[in-house]
């Protein structure tokens, strides 16, 4: 799993972003620098550390202390800003906003005046897309390619995801411990990071999620808006975390690196004793009724944590992540399955896959690693693997997880699901 590139590496090319795209200019595409980093990169062993992604949301005053506060200590974050919020009381303001770029940190967009996208018109989406973008790039002289969804979940549609998708590199909306909300609910390979929210209740999951990124190659992903408020971190919280950061040693990334992370999606994921770990890497959707789980491998089985896909009918469910590619570079696909049950499995059966799709969530050539078909008898760990190389036109993969069809439901293990470049040794 890979490291995040270093602060140094990161500063370097922020510079060079804002030398190329003075105003008017056509701006840099943020993403293909972060990505050029993070393929030259030096990465971990798939047991090395990850990350903490770190943002806030709307524009409060409080930005501007936790931006003081990760400065004191080395650490970077991301700030999703609404402008039509900004300049009244406790809000900031436009050299608050300077200051998180000149200090290496991100800012993102939040919307113009954080409307519920889901009841408003198109003509507003576009405006309430496009006005934050032209305002901030006008203050920090950056492109602005992140952006984070008002009312998380709660305001995000298929149809603002479309207009995302044309202008802007990244989206992000919330994680939250309710699975239904979470069914069928991507629809652009884009837009599958997700944000567990710091509300002050959860601390000692937070704290958790912190200390997981220092021994696992995952991504803790962390928001907030403010603080010492309701729903919100108190200070007394927020300086634990980020002090248990950096006593772990546990970098801070910005958004736009933590999309450009190769990130191994399963073991990592599934380290986790707690099931709720997932939502904050994964998208689940599916045609039935689809359960996951994860759980310590059987007494007398090898294996490691593994994550289980349930079905109840014959339905085709998936579990998904976004994971941005090189073109021209080969890469690994490969996992490991085994049942786990299955009603009448004489005949029937499961097959457990991992798929690459492009934006279109059109399968890649070559990429699709099938297994089995898995019979109820199955219940030894068996590898599969396939290399395959994005086309040029490709910058972005889902990679899925997938239990295609038992008759009457069933459960297939997974464990060991590595993807990275084929220079990088897989989990064997
Ligand atoms: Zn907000």
């Amino acid at each position: 799993m890979l490291r995040i590139s270093t602060a140094a590496a990161i500063g370097a090319g922020a510079a060079t972003v804002q030398a190329a795209a003075p105003a008017g200019a056509e701006p840099v595409r943020p993403t293909a620098l972060v990505r050029s980093l993070a393929v030259s990169s030096p990465r971990s062993s798939p047991s090395g550390r990850g990350a903490v992604m770190l943002s806030m949301d709307d524009g409060y005053l409080a930005m501007d202390t936790v931006r003081r506060m990760l400065d004191d200590r080395g650490q970077r974050g991301t700030f999703f800003i609404t402008p039509g919020l900004l300049n009244g009381p406790s809000k900031i303001d436009a050299s608050h906003i300077s200051a998180m770029t000149e200090n290496g940190h991100e800012v993102g967009a939040h919307s113009q005046t954080h409307p519920n996208f889901t009841k408003i018109t198109q003509s507003q989406r576009i405006a309430e897309l496009e006005t934050p973008k032209v305002y901030l790039q006008s203050i920090t002289g950056l492109p602005v390619g992140s952006f984070a969804y008002p009312y998380g979940i709660d305001g995000r549609n298929s149809t603002t995801d479309l207009e995302l998708y044309l202008r802007y590199e990244r989206v992000f909306d919330t994680a939250q411990y309710n699975q239904t909300a979470l069914q069928g609910r991507y629809s652009r390979a884009q837009t599958l990071i997700r944000r567990t929210c710091v509300d002050g209740s959860n601390h000692n999951q937070c704290l958790s999620m912190i200390r997981e990124a220092a021994v696992r190659p995952v991504i803790a992903s962390l928001f907030f808006h403010n603080i010492d408020t309701p729903i919100n971190p108190s200070m007394t919280q927020l300086t634990e975390m980020l002090d248990l950061a950096q006593t772990l040693g546990v970098e801070l990334c910005t958004a736009s690196e933590a999309f450009s992370s190769h990130r191994m999606i399963a073991n990592a994921g599934f380290e986790s004793s707690s099931v709720d770990a997932y939502p904050w890497r994964w998208f689940k959707s599916g045609t039935g009724g689809l359960s996951i789980t994860t759980e310590d491998p059987p007494p007398g089985l090898p294996g490691t944590r593994s994550l289980h896909l349930h079905t109840s009918d014959r339905s085709y469910s998936q579990v998904a992540q976004a994971i941005e590619v090189e073109p021209g570079t080969t890469y690994v696909l490969s996992f490991r399955a085994r049942a786990v049950s299955g009603p009448a499995w004489g005949t029937n059966c499961a097959y457990g896959s991992v798929t690459a799709l492009d934006y279109a969530q059109a399968p890649i050539s070559g990429s699709q690693v099938r297994s089995g078909p898995i019979m109820a008898t199955n219940t030894s760990w068996d590898k599969y693997r396939a290399e395959f190389t994005p086309s040029a036109a490709c910058t972005r993969v889902l990679v899925g997880l997938t239990i295609d069809g038992p008759w009457g439901g069933g459960r297939v293990a997974f464990d060991h699901v590595w993807f990275g470049p084929s220079s990088m040794a897989d989990l064997g």
